[in-house]
């Protein structure tokens, strides 16, 4: 399969391509984003490599980095994780507050900001230094020095994150959250600041494709079993209410994060990375969507 040109066509297709979608505006560093701005990699296990367009630009990954949290999670402190919340896709958009109080502060799925912040929480109690484990984690997954927060967009999130303040509160009212509600806060902040390109982005989903092992060092960094959790969860919900939409068009385990990315795996074979800041309605990105859409029809790969 010659992978570079269909990237390089389908990157060429959708550059010229009207597709209505804004960029994201809560807060202003994000707003700040060139909305043409356009990239696409796919990291295959084979170790082979192919862009298009800005994949080597660092973008704001935003709630990508949710899959890295689930996964210090699930490695640190296991399956009890659960029994602070769900696994279900949750139908309604990531930050909306409606389901957590009928559901008594236990948040549908880890991959909404509630639940981003209950594994906030647990990871707050189980690690000495979680921003800086974290750091190591990723860079450790695509095997650089040069991953950081932009500490710009946490001050920014901080500045406006209303929203995410009221859910802790509300998790916290119901006794699902242990630790300071600033320091939670704080923590998801700079996990949703976290800055990498296309590249690293499918180079550090590889280990999903790949039962766990990391390819470049044949290490196992997580268990089968975990790998496979976080396959179906994202599945299921990386991509918040049109979660069955992307699985029915794209068939493929995705996350996507309003600073425009989106992620998709397939075991065993690749991760592919696409990056395009205009968002959908559902807060997913509009060119990115399609273009996955596009990608799996013309290679006919799809996890079904
Ligand atoms: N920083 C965003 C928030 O907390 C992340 C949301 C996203 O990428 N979907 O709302």
């Amino acid at each position: 399969m010659d992978y570079q040109k269909i990237i390089d066509d389908l990157h060429l297709k959708y550059k010229s391509k009207t597709i209505k979608g804004e960029v994201a505006s809560y807060i202003p560093e994000l707003k700040k984003i060139d909305s043409n701005k356009f990239g696409i990699n796919l990291y295959t296990l084979s170790d082979e490599n192919f862009g298009a367009g800005d994949y080597q630009e660092k973008i704001s990954i935003q709630s990508i980095s949710k899959v890295f949290a689930l996964t210090l999670a699930l490695k640190h402190v296991g399956e009890s994780i659960w029994k602070r919340m769900g696994v279900e896709p949750s139908g309604d958009p990531f930050n909306s507050l409606v389901q957590l109080e009928f559901e008594k502060g236990i948040p549908r799925n880890p991959f909404i900001n509630s639940g981003a912040l209950v594994i906030c929480d647990i990871l707050i109690s189980k690690l000495k230094n979680p921003k800086i484990e974290l750091l190591k984690f990723v860079r450790k997954l695509v095997n650089t020095k040069d991953i950081f927060f932009n500490e710009k967009i946490v001050a920014s999130e901080k500045e406006y994150g209303y929203t995410n303040a009221a859910h802790v509160n509300l998790m916290k009212s119901f006794g699902n959250i242990e630790n300071d509600i600033d320091v939670v806060l704080d923590f998801y902040y700079h996990l949703c600041s976290i800055e990498m390109t296309c590249e690293e982005l499918s180079k550090s989903f590889l280990i999903f494709a790949n039962d766990g092992i990391l390819p470049h060092s044949k290490e196992r960094i997580i268990s089968l079993s975990i790998s496979k959790r976080i396959n179906a969860t994202m599945q299921l919900c990386g991509l918040y209410d049109e979660a069955g939409h992307f699985a029915f068009k794209v068939g493929l385990p995705g996350k996507s994060g309003v600073g425009g990315g989106i992620v998709a795996v397939h075991p065993d074979l690749y991760c592919i990375s696409v990056w395009s800041p205009k968002l959908n309605k559902k807060g997913n990105s509009a060119i990115g969507f399609k273009v996955l859409e596009s990608f799996t029809t013309i290679t006919e790969s799809s996890i079904f």
